[in-house]
């Protein structure tokens, strides 16, 4: 990465163009999940961290320029962040590979989603009109829609996809117009703390672009509570999700959230009619369920497999999971690295002892993996886990465990396939594969969930909207809507001939 600024390594909390150290001097070391060794050291901010970085992103938003600047400019901007994320692919790949444990391939792959974020909101916003003429049935009445910034934008960010989540807010919270903070999870804030620096050198005006990095019952809490702050987009569990809309309430903010799912893939036996169908749909149920061990949102966790394959696709599936190479996420030839954190690690175990307890069979997985000198002992590691004969009362069915962890359930009829998909509180993802394209669009059709894939699992599209039914959240991401979140809609209604109303008759 270029030698974009003269930042301390502690300085990362970023108020008004400058990189400060937390208001009260605390740091935090940033822990490699592979090996639980510190590789970094950041400022761990605090509630007066998080009022000095609103107070510059208001100031920038009520006299800066960046509200008034013309689209075209501000989607020149953006393109040239999109330049910049290219130009720096290896190291930030690398270092949200260190951050979050994912394989670098992995991380290479998160930057090239966030440049096409960037990349996207440009196109939108420079395709756009200034604005939309109303028909008001008369020619005195000139009458416009216009969309203006909502204003000072919190985005609170999870540590699973740490950069992609943040690029998924702040290139539409940019397109638009608005100034933002940022707060990514205090245990990756890495990239976060690097695009803010592509920002400046990509030439945003000091102000716009500001981050605290610190916890968030401190951080982002105060930043959802704010009064200066006007929308506050969050990106987390449900837990957190339901505190901030709360925070956020009394002063009336927008709000975003993003949140967990419990997210169902959907095997139907013709599918697998064909060798060739059978091994790609476990070969996709494989990846639903493990890809980044399970900590992604839209996991496929849930497996619903018709009852007539089911004992040769878990068998098969159980077979290839045993099979994934475990390990350092940069390590060569490593196909899946280490859960983020201890706590996460812990919670994940939890889950899998309380489904034995309640009658789930293990089919592989369970423990820990042997260390291995791409596997230190000390990193936290979960070995790929399939427990079968599971079933709605059951605590890993119900909640989101965000860990390598896949729960089998069978059914009989397209009904029995579709209740079952349904029988969850979240509504984030979803995936039903069959040969028959007739009744795979009737189903998808009846999945409240916000993506639906046929035949397929995991690709989204940033011309697409993404988000959730239920309580995966409110709000969406991605596609026109996910610019519309961070837009106020104003009308304007001119009367070109006014003359009295007399309503009034004195
Ligand atoms: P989390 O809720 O613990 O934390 C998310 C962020 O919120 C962090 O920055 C955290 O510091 C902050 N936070 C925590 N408590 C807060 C509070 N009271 N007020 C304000 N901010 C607070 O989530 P996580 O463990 O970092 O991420 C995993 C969760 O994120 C999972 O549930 C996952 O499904 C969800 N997620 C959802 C999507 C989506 O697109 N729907 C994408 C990625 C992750």
């Amino acid at each position: 990465m270029a030698d974009r600024t003269e930042r301390q390594p502690q300085a990362t909390i970023h108020a008004d163009g400058a990189w400060l150290a937390a208001v009260s001097g605390a740091t935090r070391e940033i822990l490699d999940p592979a090996d639980a060794r510190p590789f970094a050291v950041v400022a761990e901010g605090d509630e007066k961290d998080a009022d000095r970085a609103v107070a510059a992103a208001r100031q920038a938003f009520d006299h800066g320029p960046w509200p008034g600047t013309p689209a075209a400019e501000r989607a020149a901007l953006l393109r040239r962040v999109a330049g910049l994320l290219v130009r720096d692919r290896e190291e930030l790949g690398l270092l949200e590979s260190r951050d979050a444990g994912k394989t670098v391939e992995e991380g290479r792959v998160d930057i090239d989603c966030v440049a096409d974020a960037f990349r996207y909101f440009a196109d939108l916003v420079a395709a756009e009109a200034p604005g939309r003429v109303v028909d008001a049935g008369s020619p005195d009445i000139h009458s416009v829609v216009v969309h203006e910034p909502v204003g000072v934008c919190a985005l609170i960010t999870p540590w699973n996809y740490p950069l992609l989540q943040a690029s998924w807010k702040i290139a539409p919270a940019l397109a638009a117009g608005n100034t933002f903070v940022v707060k990514p999870s205090e245990i990756t804030p890495m990239t976060t703390i690097a695009l803010i620096e592509l920002l400046a050198e990509a030439g945003l005006p000091a102000g716009v672009a500001n981050l605290v990095t610190g916890p968030g019952h401190t951080v982002g809490a105060r930043l959802a509570e704010h009064p200066d702050v006007d929308l506050v987009s969050f990106t987390g569990g449900l837990a957190s999700g339901t505190k901030v809309a709360q925070a956020a309430a009394p002063t009336v903010k927008k709000v975003a959230l993003e949140l967990g799912g419990k997210n169902p893939n959907v095997v139907f036996a013709d599918a697998c009619a064909t060798e060739e169908g059978f091994d790609t749909a476990v070969d996709q149920a494989l990846n639903a369920a493990f890809i980044h061990s399970g900590q992604v949102c839209s996991a496929g966790a849930r497996l619903i497999v018709e009852e007539s394959v089911r004992e040769r696709f878990v068998t098969e599936l159980a077979r290839r999971a045993q099979k994934i190479r475990l390990g350092r996420g940069t390590a060569d030839g490593v196909e899946c690295g280490p859960l983020v954190s201890e706590q996460q690690r812990a919670k994940v175990e939890a889950y899998v002892a309380s489904a034995l307890a309640e009658g789930a069979v293990l089919r592989c997985g369970g423990k820990r993996p042997e260390p291995s000198p791409e596997r230190p002992a000390t990193g936290w590691f979960y070995e790929p886990t399939v427990l079968d004969a599971c079933h709605r009362e059951m605590r890993v069915v119900r909640e989101e465990v965000f860990g390598p962890v896949l729960t089998v359930e069978t059914f009989r009829t397209e009904e029995e396939a579709v209740r079952l998909a349904n029988d969850t509180e979240y509504g984030l993802a979803g995936a039903v594969w069959s040969a028959d394209t007739a009744k795979a669009r009737r189903v998808a059709s009846r999945l409240r969930h916000g993506t639906v894939w046929i035949n397929d699992f995991h690709p989204y599209l940033p011309q697409a909207e993404w988000g959730g039914f239920g309580r995966s959240g409110t709000g969406r991401e991605l596609g026109p809507a996910g610019l519309a979140e961070y837009r106020e809609t104003k009308h304007v209604y001119q009367n070109l001939a006014p003359k009295p109303v007399r309503w009034f008759a004195g």
